[in-house]
């Protein structure tokens, strides 16, 4: 699933190669992808994108006081086409091309909404502090963790709590700060929330950086993460310290770690 990241440099690339384009005709071909449709999505025909914006995973799209906001799930993707492909579930017909949303796979778990203003939409409401934001400062942090028992790597997962980091950043970030994945939040010290935050922000920056200079321009921005350090790197040596990189199964995935940099609890 893209994360803050993959996101970020997405919006960056939707403003770079959209704003202004001017919205001809609009097609569904799969109305799953619609999840909550007011006013009908013919509205959109004759606005023009202003503006994009991010907000934890997901993008607004800002066209004259309607907003398209979209979550790609597990396998959504844009592509700015000439003609549609065969996984094309909608697209907008603009002056620059069809901005095509596509689904790769046959989960169906990407969304879109149309609404006159985001912030009455009840999964937006929910979501935390975004983890760019100046807002997530170690301040934030302690006082939100003070009675959290869970494992740490679950609450940074947790979208109430910071939004834009998933399981695979979730993963790095900690390894950064040098803190068990396992360690319960509430346990946290004060030095550890420090590094806590400083990683967050490292990671997700360097991470778009990455990202940005894969893509370039480029909407269709899929998950290829090599540059992490510890993510999907099971039984390689950690670069810092030359211990095995651990991983546990947790679910249906894995949390990866370095037993020596980060210990064990
Ligand atoms: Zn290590």
């Amino acid at each position: 699933m893209p994360e803050l990241p993959e996101v970020e440099v997405l919006k960056r690339n939707l403003k770079k190669r959209l704003t202004g384009a001017r919205i001809e005709d609009v097609s569904i071909t799969k109305p799953h992808i619609l999840k909550s449709v007011k006013p009908h999505f013919t509205a959109l025909i004759g606005k023009s994108f202003k503006d994009f914006e991010r907000r934890g995973k997901y993008i607004f799209f800002d066209m004259d006081g309607l907003f398209l906001v979209y979550h790609g799930g597990l396998s959504g993707i844009l592509d700015l086409r000439d003609v549609p492909t065969r996984d094309t579930s909608f697209y907008l017909k603009t002056d620059r091309g069809l901005l095509i949303f596509r689904e790769l796979s046959t989960k169906k778990t990407a969304g879109i909404h149309l609404t006159e203003n985001p912030e009455t939409l009840p999964f937006i409401r929910k979501l935390g502090i975004d983890a760019l934001s100046v807002d997530f400062s170690p301040d934030y942090i302690k006082n939100r963790l003070r009675r959290r028992r869970e494992w740490i790597f679950n609450i940074l997962r947790d979208q109430g709590f910071v939004s834009g980091i998933g399981r695979a950043y979730a993963n790095d970030i900690l390894f950064e700060a040098k803190i068990s994945p396992f360690k319960p939040g509430k346990r946290l010290t004060d030095g550890e929330i420090e590094s806590l935050h400083y990683s967050t922000r490292i990671v997700l920056k360097r991470a778009i950086e990455a990202i940005e200079r894969l893509y370039g321009d480029s909407l269709e921005i899929k998950e290829k993460r090599d540059f992490l350090i510890v993510y999907r790197k099971k039984d390689q040596p950690c670069p810092v310290c030359g211990d095995t990189i651990q991983w546990k199964s947790y679910r249906d995935y894995a949390i990866y770690y370095c037993p020596s940099c980060q210990g064990v609890e």
